[in-house]
């Protein structure tokens, strides 16, 4: 009985001992520091796109998985009313710049990109969106210029940029240039593997890069048939970035929410905000079974000051229906919400500048902010 005693006392010391070290591990690995970050943009997409997920579909909206959820103010430093430019320049690099700036400050002067910063520590990156690769929102990543406009300059810089997986349209920007140069080939030298047909192959080389230009410009639109290319490749470049130990940074754009509002197009919005949901919900997916992932969605700006009226009917309220109606054919100065989980998603709580994203992801990963961000 004694010597029981005294061999469970023994045991209980190993467990202990065993269970301090292991836990110790598990503050390092697991503790409030995420591995991997997935920022989800909707482009043009306030607070009521995202209510069209309640009202549009029979499906619950992802956007209720998330418990942390803020706003952001989004004022550039040009203008009033941002742009995409401007609005994704703010999250990618920490600075409040000028309408049209990519990747760059107030002064047109390049400031590093947090994929930039990850990447040199070590983490896999990937960049999704439905538009062409080389438009505002995915070039405030990896891109520096002055204007927006510069597709092909763009598109020779994505060339060198540390990045592993890309999915979306602007072929044409590689193969279509004024300089003559295919900068398709010149993918390939820098070991992508291309493919211009089909989102093709599950769980990809780890020692591959992978590009899915799919389109000579931007994707086609859901109403027009673009069907599960966002929540597929999205499921792909998680896959393929989560064999990297060191960790991955992913972002995803849904590119057209944006250009529904422009065209004052509700259908055009909803379905490409259902889109974004459906991909929201592949991205959580990974995330609660990972643990170790801080997803975020958020939108640069809304676009078409879209609300969703009861409808009239012969002059009177008729509040069993809904009729989506638009203020503006551009964008609109409202506040954005935020929406985060996992480690470090309650840093994104509050009221906040869309710049401090950034910082709220340094701060999240733990990473010095650059020496050249001046926070503004
Ligand atoms: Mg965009
Ligand atoms: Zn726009």
């Amino acid at each position: 009985m004694k010597k029981t005693a005294h061999s469970f006392t023994i045991a209980i010391l190993i467990v202990l001992v065993g269970c301090t070290a292991s836990r110790t591990d598990r503050i390092v690995v697991e503790g409030n520091e995420p591995k991997n970050i997935i920022l989800l943009i909707g482009d043009g997409m306030g607070l009521t796109q995202v209510s069209t997920t309640y009202y549009y579909q029979d499906e619950p909206s992802n956007f209720s998985r998330f418990k942390h959820i803020g706003l952001h103010e989004n004022m550039p430093t040009s203008h009033k009313v941002t742009d995409s430019a401007a609005g994704a320049t703010a999250f990618s690099a920490g600075v409040k710049t000028y309408n049209g700036a990519i990747g760059v400050d107030q002064d047109t002067v390049p400031v590093p990109t947090i994929l930039e910063m990850v990447a040199a520590a070590g983490w896999s990156t990937g960049l999704i969106a439905t538009s062409s690769i080389q438009h505002a929102t995915p070039a405030s990543f990896y891109a520096h210029t002055a204007q927006r406009s510069s597709y092909e300059e763009i598109a020779r810089q994505l060339v060198y940029a540390p990045v592993n997986f890309i999915a979306g349209g602007g072929l044409e920007y590689f193969t279509d240039r004024d300089d003559n140069i295919n900068y398709v080939d010149s993918l390939t030298h820098q070991g992508f593997d291309i493919n211009e047909d089909a989102l093709l192959g599950s769980l990809l080389d780890i020692n591959h890069k992978y590009a899915y230009l799919l389109a000579d410009d931007a994707m086609p639109k859901m109403q027009d048939g673009r069907g599960d290319f966002l929540p597929k490749a999205t499921k792909m470049a998680i896959d393929h970035l989560s064999q990297d130990k060191d960790g991955f940074f992913l972002m995803i754009e849904g590119s057209q929410i944006d250009w529904g509002g422009h065209n004052n197009d509700a259908d055009y919005v909803i379905q490409e905000t259902l889109d974004f949901d459906k991909t929201i919900g592949v991205a959580l997916d990974f995330a609660e079974k990972d643990q170790n992932t801080l997803v975020i969605v958020t939108a640069d700006h809304e676009t078409g000051g879209l609300s969703l009226s009861a409808s009239t009917v012969f002059g009177q309220g008729d509040y069993s229906n809904i009729t989506p109606t638009f203020s503006t054919g551009n964008h609109s100065a409202a506040l954005i919400p935020v929406f985060a989980y996992g480690p470090g998603a309650e840093y994104f709580m509050g009221i906040y500048q869309n710049n401090a994203i950034f910082y709220k992801m340094l701060k999240a990963i733990k990473m010095d902010a650059p020496k050249s961000a001046k926070k503004k």
